[in-house]
């Protein structure tokens, strides 16, 4: 294992992009994340102070990560978020300044965009998976539609750009307003991506025929507008088309992550933490690095940077979701950091 140089695993995938959850907590409890009731919380003790995440966060700079995701559970819940985001956005990397990137479900986001984009903030994910109220309450376990869709109205009057919108696809949930939620995207100067719903649920509960596959969503896409593949993807988890047809502008693009039936991971460059300090080098990981006792004990910078290589060093070459040995992790996403 190379001690030193770029966040390389065995497979040579270089490591430029750590996803941080700043919590477990939530503000919904999405179907396909969280169960309604019973949630087992991370136990407070175990929570990163903002000193500890910025420690971890600056010896992944120095080994060469260029983007900072913060997610979570609801990243927007922490109560110093715009403290974490002005002291990730400082950072450097030997590339130059790091990038601070956020995925929210946009509930406070209206009140908090001016101070997160002054803190330094430079592109955000928000997930919206239903236009329709009572969907969204019924999807969610919350009825706060209005409140994201204030979000989302918040970041396009914004300078932040690219903007992007998550909808996570269902069978008899959703798949009937593929072509309206893109169409919402483009009015506020976002991408729609859609994901391919995975088995990270806390429930345990995810059913293949339930989900929504990449080739049906373009299909669906398809009878409305011409998509164009956009070449160039590198690591980037969505596959990207161009909209040629009714209201797409010049420029106009739809994604999808098809985490499930085209995995991504032959080019996989993410490694996350999560609120409670472990480090996982896949969403789908079985094992975690835990970096807590060198953060709470009196282990140097290096020991810290071991415990990042190692974690990468072990990284598996993909996710085996197909696989009939395939085993769930126990974390649900709002755990692991989506
Ligand atoms: N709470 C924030 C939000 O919803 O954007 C950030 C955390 S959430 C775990 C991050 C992303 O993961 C969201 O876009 C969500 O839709 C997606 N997600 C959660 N569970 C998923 C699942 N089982 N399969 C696919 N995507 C999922
Ligand atoms: Fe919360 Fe995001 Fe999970 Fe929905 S997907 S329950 S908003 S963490």
């Amino acid at each position: 294992m190379p001690d030193s140089g770029p966040l390389l695993d065995t497979h040579g995938r270089v490591h430029r992009d750590l996803r941080i959850s700043l919590t477990d907590r939530c503000s919904l409890r999405c179907t396909y994340c969280m169960p309604e009731q019973g949630v087992e919380w991370l136990a407070k003790s175990s929570i990163l102070s903002t000193d500890e995440i910025v420690r971890v966060a600056q010896a992944a700079a120095d080994a060469g990560i260029t983007t900072f995701r913060l997610t979570g559970g609801e990243p927007l819940l922490r109560r110093d978020v715009v403290d974490v985001v002005r002291r990730l956005a400082r950072l450097k990397s030997p590339d130059g300044p790091v990038q601070v990137a956020m995925t929210t479900n946009g509930i406070v986001l209206a009140s908090m965009l001016d101070d997160l984009i002054d803190a330094g903030l430079s592109r955000l994910n928000i997930s919206i998976d239903t236009l329709r109220r009572d969907r969204f309450a019924a999807l969610t376990r919350r009825d706060r539609l209005d409140d994201v869709l204030a979000g989302i109205t918040a970041a396009a009057e914004s300078g932040l750009r690219p903007l992007k919108l998550n909808t996570v696809a269902m069978r008899g949930v959703n798949d009937d307003e593929m072509v309206d939620l893109v169409r919402f995207a483009l009015d506020h100067g976002a991408e729609l991506r859609f994901i391919e719903q995975m088995p990270l649920d806390a429930g345990h509960t995810w059913d293949r025929s339930a989900m929504v596959t990449r080739d049906e969503i373009l299909a669906a896409l398809g009878t409305r507008w011409r998509l164009e593949p956009v070449p160039g993807r590198g690591g980037a988890p969505a596959e990207r088309w161009r909209l040629h047809g009714p209201g797409a502008h010049e420029g106009a693009t739809v994604g999808v992550i098809a985490s499930v039936t085209a995995p991504f991971c032959g080019a996989c460059d993410r490694l996350r933490l999560t609120a409670d300090g472990q480090l996982r080098n896949c969403l789908f990981s079985t094992h975690e690095f835990d970096l807590l006792p060198s953060l709470r004990g009196d282990a140097s910078d290096v020991v810290v940077e071991d415990v990042l290589r190692r974690c990468i060093w072990a990284k598996l070459p993909g996710h085996a979701i197909n696989d009939p040995s395939f085993l769930q992790p126990d974390r649900g996403m709002n755990a692991i950091g989506g």
